[in-house]
């Protein structure tokens, strides 16, 4: 698996030589963020920090499908590797931090729907992934969607997995949420909840960890479509550049690359790359 990182020495290369193109100015050349692919020396993107095989921060640097679409993308705008700035955009944080300026685009497990594209906008869909739960491997209470309705359920505020238990799924589990879905998971192993609710694609990454490895199982219930887009500010001309670097990744191999190198380790079966502008309900 490939590790994305600007180490402290190529910073300070960067640094340098931004200084010494500055005639020692050092005038905003360490500005951020908005209003990517302006000539500016670097892109500010949102992924997750929490989240293996998609979006992770490692001491290596950062890892996971979302990074190498990201990455992927980021290029095809105009930005090497060492000018991308990785920030955490937790769930409940995606649209403020669009809406805000603070990053120019965000590929973090995050979902197409019509309320969110009341306030920003997607590129994409890039993958199709489905809400599942991820239970103890040895439980026997839970073999339905039905079961979660006596379930004590974790799930992330701001994601569209809490909100689907309460609206349609399960309404009558016990929802506790939390900030992120990795803070769920010495709860679900020690039996504070019985299941953690999101994407499949994020749960098989857990489920893979070394250290819950034989710990936990997926339910295989497939709730819902999840269909990833890149967020971007409303009306921003990111979208259709976005997407059209998004076809290239799929035409060229390099999505599918990603997808082995990324899902492979979970063993995680994806689904096919989806069709731009294709949203799954
Ligand atoms: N894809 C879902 C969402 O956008 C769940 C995963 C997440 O919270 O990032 O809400």
């Amino acid at each position: 698996m490939k590790l994305r990182k600007v180490t402290a020495a190529s910073a300070t290369v960067l640094a340098l030589a931004l200084t010494v193109t500055a005639c020692g100015g050092g005038d905003g050349d360490n500005e951020s963020s908005s209003g990517a692919g302006g000539g500016k020396d670097k892109i500010t993107i949102g992924i997750k920090f929490d989240q293996p095989g998609l979006g992770q921060k490692t001491p290596q640097g950062y890892e996971g499908f979302d990074v190498d679409v990201a990455t992927y993308v980021a290029k095809k705008l105009g930005y090497e590797e060492n000018q991308i700035e990785w920030k955490e955009s937790k769930s409940a944080d995606r649209e403020t931090m669009l809406q805000r300026g603070d990053v120019d685009f965000i590929a973090a497990t995050y979902s197409i729907t019509p309320e969110r594209q009341e306030t920003v906008d997607f590129a994409g869909p890039y993958l199709l992934a489905h809400q599942d739960v991820l239970l103890r491997a040895d439980d026997d209470k839970i073999k339905s969607p039905e079961d979660l309705n006596k379930a004590k359920l974790c799930s992330v505020t701001g994601s569209t997995s809490a909100q689907n238990v309460k609206e349609k799924l399960a309404p009558k589990a016990q929802l506790q949420p939390y900030p992120a879905y990795s803070a769920c998971l010495p709860g679900l192993q020690n039996g504070a909840v019985d299941a953690l609710t999101t994407d499949d694609s994020i749960l098989a990454g857990y489920a893979a960890q070394d250290q819950f490895k034989g710990k936990f199982k997926l339910g295989g219930f497939k709730l819902t479509n999840e269909n990833y887009g890149i967020g971007v500010k409303k009306g921003s001309d990111l979208k259709d550049k976005i997407n059209k670097a998004l076809e290239e990744m799929v035409a060229d191999g390099s999505w599918d690359k990603a997808v082995k190198e990324n899902f492979g380790p979970a063993n995680y079966k994806n689904e096919p790359a989806p069709k731009i502008g294709d949203i799954k309900s």
